[in-house]
């Protein structure tokens, strides 16, 4: 006769925004409600962070990778840097069209 394996009994689960212990069940915590496994709002999530930082938040979607719960450090250092390569370029070019513009102006105003 064989018996269902009897599930070990869950860990302590830890609040990952206040570190207050939950029921293992809760799926937002009881302290701060943030929410918890899969109802962490979106914007932490990867595509959250992408979606948002090259939406609007720019260099400031530093701030959302920081606080995620779901990326290892390894990985926040490694969507920091990427954020800041993509921020420069974007100010390069960005910088690249201002001055071809002021030449454009420069030679209307010049009248060719
Ligand atoms: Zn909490």
């Amino acid at each position: 006769m064989t018996e269902a394996p009897v599930p070990a009994p869950p860990l302590p689960v830890l609040c990952w925004a206040c570190s207050k212990v939950l029921d293992p069940f809760d799926r937002y915590c009881r302290h701060c409600g943030k929410g918890q496994g899969d109802h962490i709002p979106w914007y932490y999530t990867r595509w959250g962070i992408l979606v948002a930082s090259l939406l609007g938040l720019g260099p400031f979607g530093v701030f959302l990778v920081w606080r995620s719960p779901k990326l290892s450090s390894g990985e926040k250092t490694g969507w920091t840097l990427a954020l800041l390569v993509l921020t420069g370029y974007v100010c390069w070019r960005l910088y690249q069209v201002f001055t071809m513009m002021n030449a454009m102006v420069g030679m209307a105003l010049r009248g060719f």
